[in-house]
């Protein structure tokens, strides 16, 4: 790659004494720094010249594959592109210099704002109230939770033996997880041959732990892109046993404006903003979990599970995403997510194995490909896609198929996008079967080819000084 005339890291392009910079005047006097607050040695910093630095960066950033550059399938996920209106008007700086301890008194407007947002919230979940303060989902589930517990604590509800929390095996990572941390034992409900929840199953655990159950958290659709159509028996089974429905909100996508959780039973449910409303969180960050509750268990929902008031520039994205499409146009998301992804499921199920053949809703998961004979993995798959110029769909997740594949093209790309895709998919599968080496030994034209994943998720070598360390060993 060009970059690589250049050097890897700017530290190795420094020459001692280059400067590509100069500050500001002063304006504001000099001021003494205290003696312990000094570094003993100058700081190790690279030195170079402005031009130097400029072509280093873009060539990096060339590098760099996001869905401004190409498609990109990543299921689980849902926004990938984000219309860029949403990023200018979370860039005014009328809000970017907002400070978060700022007197309540001069942040008026901006409260005004996220009081719009929640209604707006409110209308789409029939939900009866939000916090804002969660920074993702995995925080929501777990303030949803504390809500829960608080609720049945209440000498009022007399719920002190429900220490137990149902999760579908087919549940996010995180709800088992934010369950456990909250202080409750998970009974897993099992999965039927349909990929939904297996209704006798969640039966035998209702009659053998009823008086046990704090809730049943749910994820709708699920995590294989299914739509629980048994919503209304199960919610029944549990609120008749006396627990509460939490809706895990990462899958709201194709349901805005066409159904509502708090109709379909659920009590309290987390949004995931940057999922669901736009706001770019590759790479971890950042995000927003706002928790919303039905009436009735509004006297329970938490504002202490973190200072401050929440990830406000995530949240005036999704603002400025659900005025931009207004009522009518909201509602045009969820049937185009679901048409441009059940468009490519049925022109890719001839080659690859579709474990549950029916339509799905925003996204759907491949168990591999059809024909495995010739060894061809999902993984081998995903490399290969990389040769063609597509990020790869989501591998082995969710974990109920060993070759899972996991694709949500989501509702802004065209057709032409999705049919080069699905022409590049097939032109795989044809390779998997004449020239599986090629295949099995991709990518071949990225800057760097097949990682070590064990040894990179192992050993990650993270600072420059190790490194060095680690190429002289
Ligand atoms: C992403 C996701 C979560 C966790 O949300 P974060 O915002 O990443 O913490 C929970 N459940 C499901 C179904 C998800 O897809």
């Amino acid at each position: 790659m060009n970059n690589r005339l250049y050097g890897n890291l700017i530290f190795e392009l420094s020459k001692e004494g280059r400067k590509g910079y100069s500050l500001p005047r002063n304006n504001y006097g000099t001021y003494e720094i205290p003696q312990e607050l000094c570094r003993q040695e100058d700081a190790q910093l690279p030195e170079c010249d402005e031009l130097t630095v400029v072509r280093h960066y873009t060539n990096l950033s060339n590098n760099n594959f996001g869905v401004d550059t190409g498609f990109y399938p990543l299921g689980s996920c849902t926004m990938k592109y984000n219309p860029k209106i949403n990023e200018e008007m979370a860039a005014l700086p009328q809000f970017q210099n907002l400070h978060p301890s700022q007197p309540q008194e001069t942040v008026v407007g901006a409260q005004a704002l996220v009081d719009m947002l929640e209604n707006y919230l409110k209308e789409l979940t029939g939900m009866s109230a939000f916090t804002f303060k969660p920074y993702a989902g995995a925080h929501g589930e777990l303030t949803g939770l504390m809500i829960i517990k608080d609720y049945h604590r209440d000498p009022r509800h007399n719920g002190l033996s429900r220490t137990k929390v149902i999760v579908p095996d087919s549940a996010h990572g995180t709800n088992p997880a934010s369950a456990a941390m909250c202080g409750f034992e998970i009974i897993e409900v099992k999965s039927g041959a349909d990929g939904l929840v297996d209704i006798e199953d969640l039966k035998r655990i209702v009659s053998l732990e009823g008086p046990n159950i704090a809730a049943m958290m749910m994820t709708n659709p699920n995590t294989l892109g299914l739509f629980e159509t048994q919503i209304p028996v199960i919610t029944k089974l549990i609120h008749d046993c006396g627990g509460l429905m939490y809706y895990d909100g990462a899958n709201l996508n194709p349901m805005l404006g066409v159904c509502r959780p708090a109709d379909m039973g659920f009590d309290v449910m987390h949004i995931n903003l940057h999922k669901t409303f736009s706001t770019p969180h590759g790479g971890g960050g950042p995000g927003s979990g706002p928790v919303g509750v039905r009436d009735g268990i509004q006297l329970y929902l938490r504002k202490d599970v973190s200072p401050y008031n929440g990830n406000f520039a995530v949240m005036m994205r999704a603002l400025a995403y659900i005025l931009s499409l207004g009522r009518e146009h909201i509602k045009e998301v969820g049937p185009l997510a679901v048409l441009n992804a059940n468009y490519i499921k049925e022109s890719l199920k001839d080659v690859y194995e579709l474990p549950i053949d029916t339509i799905c809703c925003h996204e759907f998961v491949f168990d591999g490909l059809k024909d495995k004979s010739a060894g061809v993995t999902t993984m081998d798959v995903a490399k290969r896609l990389l040769d063609y110029g597509y990020h790869a769909p989501t591998i082995y997740f969710p974990l109920l198929f060993h070759e899972s594949l996991m694709i949500e093209p989501t509702e802004n790309e065209s057709k032409e996008t999705l049919d080069g895709f699905i022409a590049v998919m097939r032109k795989i599968a044809e390779e998997a079967k004449t020239n599986p080496d090629e295949v099995k030994s991709a990518p071949h034209t990225t800057p760097i080819g097949r990682v070590d994943d064990v040894l990179a998720a192992k050993h990650p070598v993270v600072t420059y000084r190790q490194m060095l360390t680690a190429n002289s060993q």
